[in-house]
């Protein structure tokens, strides 16, 4: 299957690197201190249903683990320059006091993550303990999406834009009852998270020098296009598609131009 990414609420309340530092040190270039890091949990992934009407299993959640330990966190294309600024170095599965949406108990896969504390990172480690900074998008590709009724995979079918099984289930849709939700399952690969900088309204993405996203048009529509990188123009094709679309296809066509993303790395991969 293709990378799959979600967006998750990030913890603002910090963890004590005093017991966590010698975990710390075996992922750090040089020896560090308490005093020189900053640490905050991060829920990585869950078995309740998203807003992609998916969720993972408890295996896939227990595989996560040792694929995230050792990741990077980076600033997302959004912020003045990507770079890594975080590393996991804890991912544990944790069964929560309160039960998912499907009334089950929630299982959270939580990871612990470390920043050093210079000057490069103030501005971030003060965005995060203010509660500004408040989400993650967090990857990673999954070898199946099966049907929750029937345990068939989920496949995308291009004449509908639904997700169905070989039974015919569709994906958010009820069976006597039940919806039909993605399963996702045996997790292959798991990527760098990303602290995404403008999470209130996504969409409403703010560029730099335009105070407001009326402003951020504005200077699209009067600058020289020639001039922005070939990938910032599809990344602009691609969500203007999105925001015409409906909803419902919005999730769908997400999926698709990742697939798509995907099949071209593939492509380029061969080539080279
Ligand atoms: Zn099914």
């Amino acid at each position: 299957m293709d990378r799959i990414e979600k967006l998750k609420a990030l913890q603002a309340t910090p963890i004590d690197p005093e017991k966590d530092i010698a975990l710390i040190n075996q992922y750090a270039h040089k020896e560090l201190t308490p005093e020189g890091v900053f640490c905050f949990p991060v829920n990585l992934c869950d078995n309740d249903v998203d807003r992609d009407i998916e969720r993972f299993t408890k295996a896939a959640l227990e595989k996560l683990t040792t694929l995230f330990v050792g990741k990077s966190g980076i600033l997302d294309h959004r912020w003045s320059a990507e770079k890594q600024v975080a590393r996991l170095y804890r991912c544990e599965v944790v069964e929560m006091s309160e039960k998912n949406s499907l009334g089950e108990p929630l299982i959270v896969l939580r990871g612990s993550a470390y920043m050093l504390r210079n000057e490069a990172n103030k501005p971030l480690i003060e965005a995060i303990e203010g509660g500004i900074v408040k989400e993650v998008s967090v990857g990673c590709r999954v070898g199946k999406c099966t049907c929750s009724v029937c345990g068939k995979d989920l496949k995308l079918d291009w004449r509908t834009w639904t997700y169905q099984c070989e039974t015919g289930h569709i994906k958010g849709e009820k069976y006597n009852g039940k919806q039909c939700v993605g399963e996702l399952k045996e997790p292959q690969e798991a990527y760098e998270f990303s602290f995404v900088a403008v999470p209130a309204q996504r969409g409403a993405g703010v560029t730099k020098g335009a105070e407001t996203l009326d402003d951020a048009v504005e200077l699209f529509k009067a600058g020289d296009l020639s001039k922005a990188k070939p990938e910032d123009l599809k990344a602009i094709i691609q969500r203007s598609q999105m925001a015409l679309a409906g909803n419902d296809e919005r999730a769908e066509r997400t999926k698709i131009l990742t697939e798509n993303q995907k099949f071209l790395e593939v492509k380029n991969h061969d080539t080279v």
